[in-house]
């Protein structure tokens, strides 16, 4: 195909519409049939032809298919329980700003993303609409980051920033990096895995070569997602002088086996990536069919432990709720458990039970 290797013919050319889904995937499951007609009413789907290439239209259970066919167990009440109330209603007086740990904030430029993924953690904040941040409201993030002098990071979000164009994601960079005491710029993009084209990019090249460091952060989340297109995508960012992590979500059904995120790490590495934290599940409204239980994670990262490089290890880690930040999960971490009540110690060194 002529325009295949352009981002913004991929971006164009998404299939948004259950129609799209079903001309791509034959002999669709009863609960991805009920999920295409009633799910799209709750959550947005969409997928580039280049992720949706990569899924296999037959097999029911290929990781990437699991990852963008909406299925009934999305939204069916029996499914979707003890979901956490609170979880994503954080973000401060300033919108599309997060302000939880002192040296970091978080900005969220657009709501939109290549791949609408199902296990989206920010599900309900994510593609409805479809809508970028516009200058006037960056200016009171800016105002803010400029007199919190103890924020020495601005992680760039979304959605997914690289949605943008360049023009508009250098315009923002630019003025974050004006301000004095930000050392570190750091963009959450999943573009590298599911849009590789926006790295073939020579204009966004040359700006990411211009404001190198800037700490890439991705999320692959099974080996299938490595292709030729990502390695030259990864490849082309690391020319750039940039490093590129990776975030993987423990998911039920897609990578919760040791020898998958053995692979998985392992070609990793192979590439230049190196994988940074591994995240349980959150309980959250939409997604709580891909969680595990903790010993399932627990499990894969003594698997890894001893057979893989050290170099190829992530942590693991949990979002503890009510913006108590992520904990290591580790046996050391967890101090205690009572059934389903979980004990942890936060950031602040403060003992949070969490019960799930
Ligand atoms: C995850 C997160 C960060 C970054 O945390 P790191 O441990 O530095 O990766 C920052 N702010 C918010 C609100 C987050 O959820
Ligand atoms: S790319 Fe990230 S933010 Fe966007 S839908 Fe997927 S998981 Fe959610």
């Amino acid at each position: 195909m002529e325009n295949f290797d352009d981002w913004r013919w991929q971006l164009r050319n998404r299939i948004r519409t259950p129609e799209g889904l079903r001309k791509y995937f034959k002999n669709l499951t009863e609960d991805e049939e009920k999920g295409l007609s009633l799910v799209v009413k709750q959550f947005p789907i969409g997928v580039t032809p280049y992720y949706l290439n990569l899924a296999d239209p037959e097999d029911p259970s290929c990781p990437v298919r699991r990852q963008i066919i909406p299925t009934y167990s999305e939204i069916d009440p029996k499914v979707q329980t003890s979901c956490d109330p609170n979880a994503l209603e954080e973000e401060g007086q300033i919108p599309h700003l997060t302000h939880r740990y002192p040296d970091r904030a978080l900005v969220t430029l657009t709501t939109m993303c290549p791949v609408y993924c199902r296990h989206c953690m920010r599900k309900r904040k994510v593609g409805k609409p479809e809508r970028a941040i516009t200058e006037e409201e960056f200016r009171p993030i800016w105002d803010y980051i400029k007199r919190n002098t103890q924020i020495r990071e601005v992680l760039i979000s979304g959605g997914d920033p690289l949605v943008l164009s360049t023009e508009k994601l250098a315009y923002y960079i630019r003025e974050i990096k004006k301000i004095d005491h930000i050392e570190v710029i750091r963009i959450g993009t999943r573009t590298p895995v599911i849009l590789p084209q926006r790295f073939y990019d020579e204009d966004l090249l040359r700006f990411l070569e211009e404001v190198s460091p800037v700490w890439v952060v991705t999320h692959f989340n099974h080996p299938k997602e490595i292709t030729e297109e990502v390695k030259t995508a990864v490849r082309n960012i690391r020319k750039t002088g940039n490093p590129i992590l990776n975030q993987t979500v423990l998911l039920k059904g897609i990578n919760d086996s040791p020898l998958t995120m053995e692979e998985l790490f392992r070609k990793l590495i192979a590439i230049g990536v190196k994988p940074y934290y591994l995240f349980h599940c959150d309980p959250i409204y939409g997604v709580v069919h891909f969680r595990t239980p903790i010993e399932v994670g627990l499990k894969i990262m003594s698997h890894l432990r001893g057979r893989l490089s050290g170099l190829a290890q992530p942590v693991y880690a949990l979002d503890l709720p009510g913006g108590k930040g992520k904990v290591v999960l580790s046996p050391q971490y967890l101090l205690k458990r009572e059934g389903k009540k979980h004990y942890f110690r936060d950031y602040t060194g403060e003992v949070v039970e969490y019960e799930f």
